[in-house]
């Protein structure tokens, strides 16, 4: 039995927390991606895992109070961070109090999964977007579970702060979400391949992978991946792995018509990379990361006040976000032959080979690229 048609499934784990009856399993398919698989034998038909659904019942959107564009003042914290280190800030607030902070971190397999904690000792493999789904395994129940006592601050893809919350069914004053702009979750086979075909190719052990990686600059972000004996720095536009997910051919097909982007996401807070800084604020651009930050709700308003003393804020315009990062309000156009290739020809093709034949990047895209860098050189 098929809960939701295949191609909207977001894979959020909300049916799969709700379910009584243990019918309910997340299985990978054969992309990469997992979706829920009922058992008819232990489904005793209840209904819970439909009205859990936030596809079958997308909740409705939470209106947009204000917008900013933001950073830390602790340089240190927002270089290890992926945009400006608002995150890091709201976790140390939450921690500091010994509330619950909910995030996503790599397990020494490089599975994605999301955890609940209130060890600072946590924060820093929490820290940085990791482009994989995460595995929500059973941390909506866990969270419910710490919800009576405690205060708990989730952060995740749109989708996820959308199951979460269809999953407790009603407000709770002590959740705080935070989510995220998403333009999509890419395959984790693929990823896992990526993953196998480095360690062959240096014929070492990965210890960290960093998708976000700093040193080069915040917009010129690159992956660096330390091993036992040395460390790999890519490119964004050489580097297999993140070609093929910034060209968008080896996403979940859920991202292609997605129902949380921005101006339909229930979180309290969104947080986003400030792409179009330049052209609102340009003085602020270090290339050390400005977040965006679309502040939705009360509770939003809230994470902002307790957070304010450690930021540099400057009030904005949503229009003044999306224009420079419209991918955070609209969903990706996806080239569906080259997608159909990376998926039928992924155990047959190296990933250099994927690369080349479905992500190659334009002669035009890497000029712009190169001047970018550049411009953002003589800009600082
Ligand atoms: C899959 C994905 C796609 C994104 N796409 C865009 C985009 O198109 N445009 C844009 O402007 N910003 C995008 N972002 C958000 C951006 O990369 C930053 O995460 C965001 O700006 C917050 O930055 P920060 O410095 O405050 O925190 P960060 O240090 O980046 O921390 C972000 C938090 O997100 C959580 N997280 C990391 N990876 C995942 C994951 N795979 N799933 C769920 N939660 C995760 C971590 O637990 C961490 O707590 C995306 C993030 C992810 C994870
Ligand atoms: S209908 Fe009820 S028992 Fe059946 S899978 Fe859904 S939640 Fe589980
Ligand atoms: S609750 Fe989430 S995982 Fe389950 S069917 Fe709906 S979208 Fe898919
Ligand atoms: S693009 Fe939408 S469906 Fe895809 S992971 Fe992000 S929020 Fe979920």
């Amino acid at each position: 039995m098929e809960l939701v048609e295949k191609r909207k499934c977001c894979g959020c784990s909300a049916c799969y927390n709700v379910c009584l009856k243990d019918a309910i399993v997340m299985k990978e398919d054969n992309e990469g991606f997992k979706y829920p698989i009922i058992n008819d034998e232990l489904c005793v038909n209840c209904g819970l895992c439909r009205k859990a659904c936030p596809v079958l019942t997308v909740p409705p959107a939470v209106k947009i109070r204000k917008c900013y564009a933001a950073f830390s003042k602790n340089e240190t914290n927002r270089l290890n961070s992926s945009s400006g280190g608002i995150f890091d800030l709201i976790a140390r607030f939450f921690l500091g109090n010994n509330d619950y902070i909910a995030g996503a971190c790599f397990d020494e397999k490089f599975s994605l999964n999301h955890i609940i904690t209130n060890k600072v000792e946590d924060l820093e493999k929490l820290k940085g977007s990791k482009y994989i789904q995460s595995n929500i395994n059973f941390l909506y129940c866990e969270i419910r579970d710490a919800l009576p006592a405690n205060k708990v601050m989730f952060v995740g893809t749109p989708c996820q702060v959308a199951g979460l919350k269809s999953f407790l069914g009603k407000e709770n004053d002590n959740l705080y979400t935070v989510g995220l702009f998403c333009h999509g979750v890419p395959s984790s086979k693929i990823f896992h391949k990526y993953l196998h075909e480095m360690e062959e190719r240096y014929k070492d052990k990965i210890h960290r992978i960093e998708f976000r990686n700093k040193e080069a600059g915040w917009s010129t972000y690159q992956v660096k991946i330390t091993m036992g004996h040395r460390i790999y720095v890519g490119k964004n536009q050489d580097d297999n792995y993140m070609q093929l997910f910034l060209q968008d051919v080896c996403l979940r097909p859920s991202c292609e018509r997605c129902a949380f982007k921005l101006y339909s996401q229930v979180s309290d807070l969104v947080l986003g990379d400030f792409w179009g800084i330049d052209n609102v604020y340009p003085e602020l651009n270090d290339q050390k990361g400005i977040s965006a930050v679309v502040v939705r709700t009360v509770k939003g308003k809230e994470l902002m006040r307790s957070i304010s003393k450690d930021l540099v804020l400057k009030e904005c315009t949503l229009k003044n976000i999306t224009d420079g990062n419209p991918g955070a309000a609209h969903s990706v156009l996806v080239d569906q032959d080259k997608r159909r290739g990376v998926f039928e020809h992924m155990e047959a093709l190296s990933m250099d080979e994927l690369k080349k034949k479905y992500a190659a990047t334009s002669f035009k895209t890497r000029c712009k690229n190169e001047l970018k860098k550049v411009w953002g050189k003589w800009g600082q």
